[in-house]
């Protein structure tokens, strides 16, 4: 039986790269990143929802859109979500992936890891490198600009890339109607103290 994906939280939104998706944070990361947006997410044993890789699928389908995987650290579960990745490429060949890692695309690809090359096979778009808080940046989808972006598969249209807003925060409507802050914030913007100065203000939004 195939292994349930550990989902920390997931929701259709606004891809500035990809469009309309499915984004998927799932739970556990190896790393403490200092000024890591996604504390909630990094104990592996923290709050989750297994999600079979079919369920993902199903509701990247229904998102009508692309994929975007999230973390915590998505190689940490590699295996289930590449079956995922598969399972929408079965209905939807032309689903477009985005995902985010820690590790450097190097350590990734060394080929000792069968379920990393598989995961890395099934992506379009790989950001990849720890946030690194001293160099936060508003580079288009990264959060410090040590990380770089790979497009792996040759399928996201280079036009789009070009077509990039600067904006680093979205406001996500999660699938049970939560309001979410998603985003790095950028090289003016400290994800953390927005979060404060909203609650300051009376207004509480899901960090
Ligand atoms: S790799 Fe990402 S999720 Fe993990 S600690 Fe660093 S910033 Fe946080």
């Amino acid at each position: 039986m195939m292994t349930k994906i550990r989902v920390h939280d997931h929701w259709f939104g606004e891809c500035p790269l990809l469009g309309p998706s499915l984004y998927v944070w799932v739970q556990g990361c190896p790393r403490r990143c200092p000024g890591c947006f996604n504390e909630e997410t990094l104990d592996f044993g923290g709050p989750s929802t297994p999600m079979s890789p079919a369920e993902v699928a199903a509701l990247t389908l229904r998102s009508g859109g692309g994929l975007v995987i999230s973390g915590g650290e998505p190689f940490s579960q590699a295996g289930p979500l590449a079956e995922a990745c598969h399972l929408v490429r079965a209905e939807r060949p032309d689903t477009l992936i985005l995902t985010y890692t820690g590790f450097l695309l190097e350590q990734l690809a060394r080929g000792r890891r069968a379920d990393y090359i598989r995961l890395l096979k099934e992506i379009d778009v790989l950001v990849d490198g720890p946030f690194v808080r001293e160099r936060t940046t508003n580079f288009p989808l990264a959060g410090s600009d040590n990380q770089r972006v790979f497009f792996l598969s040759g399928r996201v249209p280079p036009g789009r890339w070009a077509q990039l807003s600067r904006s680093h925060v979205q406001i996500a409507i999660t699938t049970d109607k939560r309001m979410r802050l998603v985003g790095s914030g950028g090289a003016g913007l400290d994800m953390h103290t927005l979060v404060e100065r909203l609650s300051m203000a009376g207004i509480e939004l899901q960090a």
